[in-house]
């Protein structure tokens, strides 16, 4: 028999916090901008210049803490970590070391096997870094440093995961929790959120953990389940083979679907930490942290909680519809409009939920207006249009915003309500259709069911489907002869 291997996992994730300003200066983190334009003496590494702590950062950090149950160190403060690099202008990045704003905590995950807790080892603040840009016309590199003090926190995991499945569920988690507090918007895709994968393997029921290597670059929970299964078979093949794991960083290549070594644990740096003089400890004093926790906004589980008591949701409605911060918000103001609560779910679970996975697009990035969705809902429900339409006015508001009651008019999509232009319609079908009629006569309802289909089709779906069968019922009975 082979032999059975488990997979060991932890990660560290840096997240950008939405701060309006960056973490030691007062320049914007708006994202763009021509080249070096959101800068300052401060973030471009100046000497003479002296860093200021932005009080938000901290407040995200200990918002973030918090929701992830983790313990905060009242008196904390900030390292320099030391490395040349040419997007690190400073030499040195102001990092934390030896005292992070909070440690051993934790958040509950849910998968297929059940729930689980992933212990957090530490959340810490730190300054982002500036961008190379490889110019490969003219052999060279640029520098851009509007990134470079962007505020960042790092929030490193135990090594608690044994699946790419747990490491999904667990960073989905995170972004749920970050996104409801409003501290950054998580976009993978933007590098507002990365990942990096720390991951060995050992046969099952082994008490030490194998070499672990480190994988950089993942942009997307797609990406990070890809290099999972990659660096899983190849660390399995290289046991197997008698060969060791190297201590190494790899980088992923997603369009390879293969890793390569960055550099080993040999030329690991020594960063020479200590702590940054220009400035000082951070004291977080009770009056403090107590007004962080009093002001904390409503997270996702007690929000799926309220709106199965007071919008009479099912659990499973609750779940996918505060399974997006911006899904929620937008659920809540349709509702606040247009008062039909049921509605607007299903509006958002179905036909946005289809829309979505159609155009392979995350739900924060959906741009409709909440007046919009409300004033469709309002359509289809006093009967100006029938479900069927509804469906393609919703697309036009999902794809474009359009004002549905314009679009329903210029398209003209309003159900026809006038009795004799369909008694006309349904007249010539029947006349049109003898065999069903005899079918019908002789008590196959299935003929009903085509002449039905054959009106609504006649009238490009815009007849209220129940004048329809009355009307069809009628004509039919007064031809049964
Ligand atoms: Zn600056």
């Amino acid at each position: 028999m082979s032999r059975q291997y488990e997979i060991v996992i932890g990660l560290e994730v840096h997240v950008e916090l939405a701060t309006k300003t960056k973490i030691f200066c007062a320049c914007t983190t708006e994202f763009g901008g021509a080249p070096n334009t959101h800068t300052c003496p401060v973030c471009t590494g100046m000497p003479g210049s002296l860093p200021v702590l932005n009080k938000q950062v901290v407040e995200y950090a200990l918002a973030v803490g918090l929701a992830a149950n983790c313990q905060i160190n009242q008196y904390c403060k900030f390292d320099r970590k030391n490395y040349f690099y040419p997007d690190n202008p400073q030499n040195y990045q102001i990092s934390q070391l030896y005292l992070p704003i909070c440690h051993d905590g934790y958040v509950e995950i849910n998968t297929t096997s059940g729930k689980k807790k992933v212990r957090i080892h530490e959340i810490h603040m730190e300054e982002d870094a500036g961008k190379l840009i490889h110019d490969e016309w003219e052999n060279c590199s640029l520098v851009d440093f509007n990134r470079s003090g962007v505020p960042l926190i790092e929030i490193v995991s135990e090594p608690d995961m044994r699946s790419g499945e747990e490491v999904i569920a667990y960073l989905e988690k995170l972004r749920l929790i970050i996104q409801y507090l409003g501290a950054s918007d998580c976009k993978l895709q933007e590098g507002s959120m990365r990942a990096d994968v720390n991951l060995s393997v050992r046969e099952a029921g082994a008490s030490e953990f194998g070499t672990r290597t480190e994988m950089k670059n993942l942009n997307s929970f797609k990406a990070i389940a890809r290099a999972i299964e990659g660096e899983r078979k190849r660390q399995i093949e290289l046991i197997e083979e008698g060969k060791s794991v190297v201590q190494e960083t790899r980088r992923w290549d997603d369009n390879k679907e293969s890793s390569y070594a960055m550099r080993s644990k040999e030329d690991a740096m020594d960063y020479r930490y200590f702590p940054d003089p220009d400035l000082p400890p951070v004291l977080i004093d009770q009056e403090w942290l107590d007004r962080i926790k009093a002001g904390q906004p409503e997270l996702r589980t007690e929000k799926m909680a309220r709106y199965q008591v007071e919008y009479s949701l099912s659990e499973y409605d609750a779940d996918i519809i505060t399974g997006s911060k911006h899904m929620a918000d937008l659920f809540e103001a349709v509702t606040a409009i247009c008062r039909k609560p049921k509605e607007a779910a299903n509006w958002l679970m179905v036909e946005a939920m289809r829309l979505l996975k159609e155009q392979e697009m995350e739900p924060e990035n959906m741009t409709f207006s909440p007046e919009n969705l409300a004033k469709l809902i309002e359509l289809v429900d006093n009967g100006t249009i029938n479900r069927t339409v509804g469906k393609e006015v919703f697309e036009q508001v999902f794809k474009e915003d359009v004002d549905p009651e314009r679009y329903v008019e210029e398209k003209g999509l309003k159900i026809v309500n006038d009795e004799g232009e369909l008694r006309t319609v349904i007249q010539e079908i029947v006349a049109a259709n003898p065999q069903s009629v005899e079918d019908y006569r002789n008590g196959k309802e299935k003929a009903m069911g085509f002449l039905m289909g054959k009106t609504m089709r006649a009238m490009s779906g815009k007849a209220d489907p129940g004048a329809v069968s009355g009307i069809l019922k009628e004509v039919l009975g007064s031809t049964r002869g």
